[in-house]
């Protein structure tokens, strides 16, 4: 299998000079775009892993290293393996010989102790910035605060913070959204009448009691989280806690911090000024499960007509373009063969942190000659590259 994290001629050039003509086509790349130091750091501490392969060792992920399926794919072909944290067995063939690979979201407290029960060789590459968040979290609960948490309940960075927050003997609860958010505060007006929170599976830790557990809050973001959004949670929140215990009170039961991590932010401010462009179109380009990948194209999709495609296999034709749809987060097929009828187009690219250059560059050259448009030398090297490389 080709080498997922070759480099792009295309996206170099781009990067440099940031656009491209073909023909009738215009190219454009946001600003800050693609892999981030964290993932790139993760990703190197695990090709050194594979060089262990050589002695026999079994290695395995704990979870998917980053949330990106091609990437995952040619780790799997590489040999690494993927435990299943979810089946006892995995844990119980466990042994010494074996190498761990925690991925750059970090893990639970409970694997990390399954892991030093078994004796396993660990590479940690949990993230310095999602490191950051657990030390927040632990910080509120050992002050009494409970951690509210901007994420999603089911992704392995909420899990693993989350695991902090119980371990320091604290409280949580999750909010997925800023919908959310105005439940919560609805309750906390009401906290004392024995106002409940019901916002589904997950999002409470156990024992959670509102009316014990609303009255001294501490916000955190999972951090690929949209920031304007978490800004609005705050917002709500704090507006609650005025509104039930007046303003003097704010300062001594409200504490925020937010944990967007900062390649998060780059690449969301990278989008707004690339989408300030008069684009006919914009690709992002990343992983379906990939929060941060998500939220740049929900973000693009406010002012331009925006893709969110996990890579060149998405566009098998212009009347067939297969991406996630923003709204539903469902996979769906469309018709952008309107795009072939413009006397001159321009078309964005973004990738999101999880994303190899190569995807986004071959995603570039598959537009290109579908749209019938001479491919430029640099685009003619990515070709040969992804065919041969
Ligand atoms: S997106 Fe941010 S938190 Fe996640 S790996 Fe990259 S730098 Fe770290």
């Amino acid at each position: 299998m080709t080498n997922p994290l070759r480099p792009s001629p295309l996206v170099s050039h781009l990067r440099r000079h940031e656009s491209l003509t073909a023909g009738s086509t215009e190219l454009v790349l946001a600003g800050t775009t693609g892999m981030c130091r964290g993932v790139k750091r993760a990703l190197g501490m695990v090709a050194k892993a594979r060089e262990g392969l050589s002695d026999g060792r079994r290695v395995l992920l704990l979870h998917e290293i980053i949330h990106n399926p091609t990437v995952g794919r040619w780790l799997r072909a590489g040999g690494i393996e993927t435990l299943d944290t979810e089946a006892d067995e995995w844990w119980a063939a466990l042994s010494a010989a074996d190498t761990v690979i925690i991925p750059a979201f970090g893990a639970t407290v409970n694997d990390e102790r399954l892991l030093r029960a078994a004796g396993v060789k660990v590479i940690d590459t949990t993230c310095p910035s999602v490191r950051g968040v657990w030390s927040r979290v632990s910080a509120y609960a050992q002050a009494g605060f409970t951690t509210v948490l901007h994420g999603r309940p089911d992704h392995p960075e909420t899990r693993a913070t989350l695991s902090r927050a119980i371990a320091a003997g604290g409280h949580y609860l999750v909010v997925r959204e800023a919908a959310d958010a105005r439940e919560v505060a609805e309750v906390i007006g009401g906290a004392e009448n024995g106002g409940v929170v019901r916002l589904g599976e997950g999002v409470l830790s156990p024992g959670f009691e509102s009316a014990r557990d609303l009255t001294r809050i501490g916000l955190v973001n999972q951090t690929t989280m949209l920031a304007d959004e978490s800004r609005e949670i705050a917002a709500v929140l704090g507006d609650a806690l005025i509104r039930r215990y007046g303003d003097r009170e704010l300062e001594s039961r409200f504490r925020t911090f937010g944990t967007i991590c900062r390649a998060t932010q780059e690449r969301q401010d990278a989008i707004r000024r690339l989408t300030n462009r008069a684009l006919d179109l914009l690709f992002v380009v990343g992983g379906h499960a990939s929060s941060n990948t998500r939220h740049l194209a929900e973000l693009g999709g406010r002012s331009v007509r925006t893709y969110h495609v996990e890579g060149p296999q998405a566009l098998q034709s212009l009347t067939a373009l297969r991406h996630q749809s923003l709204g539903t987060r469902t996979a769906a097929i469309d018709d952008i063969a309107w795009l072939a009828d413009l006397p001159h187009r321009v078309v964005g690219f973004a990738g999101g942190a999880s994303t190899p250059d190569a995807e986004v560059g071959e995603t570039m050259v598959r537009l290109l000659l579908l749209l019938g448009e001479p491919c430029p030398p640099v685009a003619e090297a990515e070709r040969i590259l992804a065919a041969h490389g």
